[in-house]
């Protein structure tokens, strides 16, 4: 039987280690064992591993490394965020506001906040992908303790006005925590220029493995912990710290720093030619969402008249691993929320597809993908004559 070369576009679901990254890692894995909290030789080694870390991620999105809390992954950060501010002013704010198109990792934080007797106003986004600022202000309310907002939407990539929701938070003296997952890696992050009291970041959307991330917390914010064990992260995260994740992390981020420019010219360059060639070789095609405000790697085009399922199945037959709609709700029947916030039909919705590009693409695969998206999709159109 031939192999299928395999080529991965899905970059926002996950990202491959990168070869540093695995060494740090590995090296860490093997050697640093000790317990960081140990006062002994070995656990002084950990913990020194863990600072660099720390410096490292803090350096990228420009804090002071005492302002990262190192945590699981990005589902727990947007949760220590969320609870860890609303809970903290329980008696005096009791409600939250954020968007409608935010990762589940936020959006069920709130559905159960809400269980919890948290009123949370859920703002619209227009068909750009884009949250309007003003739609913010007028959901403050005079018990409002926090807004949460995403950075990078994960399935459009379209960038949202942090600065300008930043100061109407300001101006309300509300927190801001912003979900960063999707930006980190693939867009300049300053914490201060966005006005961020919270940031949450995860190491495999950036070539660092599973089950590592962090949450920056601006020196000053009132946040509770969310776990009870020991004084860990200035007790702001129990239980002892993942240094070869935490490790492995930091030279993601500072591998991310160092590649940012030209890996968004690059992405970029090859996003557009990506694009550019479906639009023109396939009729009934469009993007989705804001096609200027976007992250540089992604693209969400719709393929009117055939299932945006099949098309992934159809292409990984050819070897092309891309996405519809957000992994995580992958397999699931509803069309994406976040397609359906910006007003598309359950048809277009579900016809859409998530190109989301990395270091490893090169224009070759791009013009593979291109020819395979074009076959897949003519079959597939010849086989359903009642969509199309
Ligand atoms: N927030 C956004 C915007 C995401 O895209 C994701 C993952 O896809 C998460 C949060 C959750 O991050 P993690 O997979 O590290 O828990």
């Amino acid at each position: 039987m031939k192999t299928v070369q395999r080529f991965y576009f899905d970059h926002n679901a996950t990202t491959p280690v990168s070869p540093e990254v695995l060494e740090t890692a590995v090296t860490c894995l093997g050697q640093v064992y000790g317990n960081a909290s140990s006062i002994h030789h070995f656990g002084q080694a950990a913990k020194q591993r863990l600072e660099t870390a720390r410096r490292q991620i803090a350096s990228l999105i420009g804090c002071q490394a005492r302002e990262i809390v190192f945590v699981s992954g990005g589902t727990e950060a947007d949760n220590l965020a969320l609870f860890g501010t609303v809970r903290q002013a329980k008696r005096s704010g009791r409600h939250v506001i954020t968007t409608a198109i935010e990762h589940p990792a936020v959006l069920n934080a709130c559905a159960q906040l809400e269980r919890e007797g948290v009123a949370v106003t859920y703002v619209p986004v227009g068909a750009d992908g884009v949250v309007d600022p003003d739609d913010v202000r007028r959901a403050l309310r005079a018990d409002t303790v926090l807004v949460s907002v995403m950075h990078a939407n994960n399935e459009l990539g379209t960038v949202q006005p942090v600065p300008e929701i930043a100061a109407i938070a300001r101006e309300a003296g509300v927190y801001l925590h912003v979900d960063g997952v999707q930006a980190l890696g693939k867009i300049p992050v300053d914490v201060d220029a966005l006005g961020a009291d919270l940031y949450s970041m995860s190491g495999h959307k950036v070539y660092a493995p599973k089950g590592i991330g962090a949450l920056y917390v601006r020196r000053g914010t009132r946040l509770g912990a969310i776990l009870f064990g020991g004084h860990h992260e200035r007790e702001r995260r129990p239980g002892t710290e993942n240094v070869p994740g935490a490790a492995a992390f930091g030279c993601a981020a500072e591998l991310a720093g160092a590649h940012l420019e030209t890996e968004v010219r690059r992405t970029g360059e090859l996003r557009d030619r990506l694009e550019a060639a479906i639009l023109e070789r396939i009729p009934r095609t469009g993007v989705n969402g804001n096609r200027a405000a976007r992250t540089p790697n992604t693209t969400n085009i719709y393929f009117d008249g055939l299932e945006g399922e099949a098309l992934v199945i159809a292409l990984d037959l050819r070897g092309f691993a891309v996405s519809s709609g957000a992994a995580c709700s992958s397999g699931a029947v509803e069309p994406s929320h976040v397609l359906t916030a910006i007003g598309l039909k359950a048809d277009r919705a579900r016809a859409s597809i998530r190109f989301s590009l990395g270091r490893g693409n090169t224009a070759e695969q791009v013009d593979a993908l291109v020819e395979a998206v074009a076959a897949a999709v003519t079959h597939l159109r010849r086989l359903s004559p009642v969509m199309a």
